[in-house]
């Protein structure tokens, strides 16, 4: 099946062409006809999917279908995409630039980590698109330099990962600031990964009559990925990890620890095994973490150390590994790990580096994604048996044994705060807007 069955323009055709795109993915197949429809849409799509573009085609098509001549000072911000991560909400921004190159539409990002003044002059000269962190969206609505009051469509993007974050009560307060859905209201599209029972309350009183499409079983594993696990001594992962790299000759490698100060210290280690590393996460400046990801993309540095929260939402083309020097305390966070290789018809491989403490969690992931993991000992790794478990923190707010900031009550990884709306970002800077 080609793209220009789907109901898209010229233009629209053009760039996905441009993009070197042969045929709609599932879900671009399912959602463009509804969305191009004006219908509410409920998706459960994960990244890798082309869910991107399965959101942000029809809706140009539609800003398009009913744009007016507006003078450009004039022109409200007329389509509004939440995303949970200041890098997902980069990225959002770059494929709705790229796939509405042909159209005359402006798009525009906002996240916090950088300077507000140059958000403030680009809303000000005028954004149809805009793609926001809803911690900085709410910055500027308090200081009065955004109207979300003509929003014709509302996407929200990952919206099981800001629910994590505990972002549904500033996602609750801008909607109020949204002319109302309902037919011929405001048309909404929600995307989630999964679809807990928050979401699915979020969703009733969101969407009106929506169409669901669920593109991959809930919950699945990337299909083109090979799953491996490597049993090990946790104070040897580090030194398999380097002799895997170095030895397989892995050129590009996204690490996987669960703490950041776990990934400072990793990315340190490597670096002095010779393996040029950068690491990534919350507590890095938006610049330094940009940077080490356009480095990573490059080729750079060949291993870019992440925890979970700041990996969201990152696109590398053929990313052929991914390993979790630490299993996550959350099953599902297994599933958006490995989804970061093995996309858009590439094959991948993700690698499990488990010691004795966390066979439990182990448990939990092959529960998840209902089956059992292979497990393959590295010749010169394999596991002393005299070695107790010990406990590694449960729940969301977990953190390693070592992690220095483990003490803090409350925090989530990353600093961020997951599922307790009562700590929910309302003003000044909230844990919750410092993790995006
Ligand atoms: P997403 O799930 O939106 O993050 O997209 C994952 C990746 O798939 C991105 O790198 C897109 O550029 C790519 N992609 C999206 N749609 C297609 C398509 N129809 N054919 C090939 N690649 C695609």
């Amino acid at each position: 099946m080609s793209f220009d069955t789907l109901g898209l323009s010229a233009e629209l055709l053009r760039a996905v062409a441009d993009q070197g795109y042969r045929e709609p993915t599932p879900v671009q197949r399912q959602a463009i006809p509804v969305v191009l429809e004006g219908r509410d849409l409920m998706a459960g799509a994960q990244t890798g999917t082309g869910k991107t573009a399965g959101f942000a085609l029809p809706l140009l098509q539609r800003l398009m279908q009913g744009r007016r001549d507006r003078a450009p000072a004039g022109r409200p911000v007329r389509a509004l995409i939440l995303t949970p991560t200041r890098e997902l909400a980069a990225q959002v921004r770059e494929s709705v630039a790229v796939y509405g190159r042909h159209l005359p539409l402006r798009s525009a990002a906002i996240f916090g980590g950088v300077k507000i003044n140059p958000q403030i002059a680009a809303l000000r000269r005028g954004v149809d698109v805009l793609v926001a962190t809803p911690g900085r969206l709410l910055d500027h609505i308090e200081q009065g330099t955004l109207d979300l009051g003509r929003v014709e469509i509302l996407v929200l993007d990952e919206a099981d990962r800001m629910l994590d974050m505990g972002f549904i009560p500033a996602i609750r307060r801008i909607l109020a600031l949204l002319p109302p859905g309902g037919p011929k209201g405001r048309q909404n599209l929600l995307f989630s990964a999964t679809f807990s029972d928050e979401i699915k309350r979020l969703a009733d009183g969101l969407l009106h009559a929506p169409v669901l499409i669920e593109v991959e079983r809930r919950n699945s594993a990337a299909e083109r990925v090979t799953q491996l696990v490597h049993p090990v001594d946790r104070e040897r992962k580090r030194e398999l990890l380097s002799h895997r790299i170095g030895s397989l000759n892995w050129r590009q490698v996204l690490v996987f620890t669960r703490t950041k100060h776990g990934a400072n210290r990793l990315a340190q280690q490597l670096e002095r095994d010779g393996i040029t590393t950068a690491a990534i996460h919350g507590n890095k400046s938006q610049g330094a973490r940009t940077r080490a990801l356009a480095d990573f993309k490059r080729g750079a540095v060949r291993v870019l150390v992440a925890t979970d929260i700041a990996a969201r939402g990152l696109d590398i083309d053929q990313l052929p590994h991914v390993v979790n020097f630490e299993l996550p305390n959350v099953a599902e966070d297994y599933v958006h790990r490995i989804g970061r290789t093995g996309r858009a018809g590439h094959d991948g491989e993700a690698i499990s580096l488990v010691c004795v403490d966390e066979h439990k969690l182990l448990r939990d992931i092959e529960r998840l994604i209902g089956r059992s993991l292979p497990q393959e000992v590295v010749p010169g790794y394999a596991p002393d048996p005299r070695i107790p478990a010990e406990p590694i923190p449960n729940g969301r707010n977990g953190r390693s044994r070592n992690d220095p900031g483990r003490s803090r009550p409350g925090r989530g990884r990353d600093g961020g705060v997951r599922g307790r709306s009562a700590a929910a970002p309302r003003r000044g800077k909230s844990r919750a807007r410092k993790a995006q």
